[in-house]
């Protein structure tokens, strides 16, 4: 890898990638039938792999889509009846909830980038709730009291989370919500072109009582092929093995989230030290473990300063483009990429 990449998706890819595709190509899995054998296997080795390593408890399904944009449309085909709620301080969860406006109705709560979620909104003609839990655009996350209050303020509802940039980075309670997805390029620091859907027995139970089944990526006919571990359509097969390989040789999330902090840290020194930089969101408590945003007096000029030294900066998003730069703090950046960013934005902040 020539350039230290910290763009926060696509992102950096774990760096035995190249071995696990070669070991792919010779047990046949790139050409494997998705209904043989050989196929369902690796559907239930990645499934316990996943759930052993990211701590999914027992009873939640795991099913891939394309992407988290897929998700996005399938939350509102298949489980959402009355209507869906959405809270939203940044650029993808606004996205959501434009897509959910097309197919169902929606009420929006948009809070401020320094605020934490504001639980007490919720309205009675909706039945998902939809929460953005690591806005990539803008570097915040929801914290967990907050998903907790909104769990026991709401226990008939249904609420989604999308942890597109957090899934694989930070250690979730997946018992606080029902449905949970993201993409793989992001934490998982995979190759794109792919999303993973994680469903409470409760979601399960709800998709099968609308009984939604109008279209190719309806819940329950993908639910009905995960139970035999199988899919709708010929998946992105390299993608799931690729997925089950990387997390067989991770260390586990609680290993995962600590070198982040560790990072976080790291960064933290640099940052407090520095007068030419600050994070674009104020309010600690609410910001991001796994992408910084941070406000710089010229980001065009230090990311191409950054090129020539050969690291990748991620843009400022939406709004924010001409301020922030983003750094992406993703468990598959190694330590000497860490090492080298720090030395770079030392010498030029
Ligand atoms: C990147 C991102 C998405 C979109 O992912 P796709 O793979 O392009 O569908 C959605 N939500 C969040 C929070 C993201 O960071």
């Amino acid at each position: 890898m020539k350039m230290a990449n910290f763009y926060p998706g696509p992102s950096r890819v774990y760096s035995h990638i190249t071995e696990y595709i070669y070991e792919a190509y010779m047990d046949g899995v790139m050409s494997a039938n998705h209904r043989s054998e050989l196929f369902m296997d690796l559907m239930v080795k990645t499934k316990s792999t996943l759930s052993e390593k990211l701590c999914i408890p027992e009873g939640y399904e795991l099913v891939f889509t394309s992407s988290a944009t897929e998700c996005w449309e399938i939350i509102a085909q298949s489980l959402t009846q009355k209507g869906s709620q959405h809270f939203y301080n940044g650029s993808f969860g606004e996205k959501w909830a434009s897509y959910s406006s097309a197919l169902v109705p929606t009420t929006n709560v948009h809070f401020g980038i320094n605020e934490v979620l504001p639980t007490g909104d919720v309205s009675e003609d909706v039945d998902v709730l939809c929460v953005t839990h690591n806005e990539t655009s803008n570097a915040t996350i929801v914290r967990q009291e907050s998903l907790q209050m909104l769990r026991e303020e709401n226990l008939g509802k249904l609420i989604a989370v999308d942890a597109t940039s957090s899934l694989g980075g930070v250690k979730l309670d997946f018992t606080l919500a029902d449905v949970w997805y993201a993409s793989v390029q992001k934490c998982l620091g995979l190759p794109a072109g792919m999303g993973v859907m994680i469903l409470s027995p409760k979601a399960q139970e709800v998709a099968y009582n609308i009984g939604e089944g109008n279209r190719y990526n309806s819940l329950v006919r993908i639910l009905d092929n995960a139970k035999k571990h199988q899919t709708v359509y010929t998946p992105n097969v390299l993608s799931i093995y690729l997925l089950m390989r990387t997390q067989k040789a991770s260390k586990g999330i609680d290993y995962i989230a600590e070198k982040l902090s560790r990072r976080l840290v790291q960064y933290e020194e640099l940052i407090s030290s520095k007068a030419g930089v600050s994070h674009l969101v104020e309010n600690e408590a609410v910001r991001s473990s796994t992408v910084l945003a941070l406000k710089v007096d010229d980001p065009e000029v230090l990311k191409s300063q950054a090129e020539e030294y050969g690291i990748i900066l991620g843009n400022g998003y939406g709004p924010w483009k001409p301020s922030t730069i983003r750094i992406a703090n993703f468990p598959a950046i190694k330590s000497r990429e860490v090492e080298k960013l720090i030395g770079f934005l030392d010498k030029h902040l």
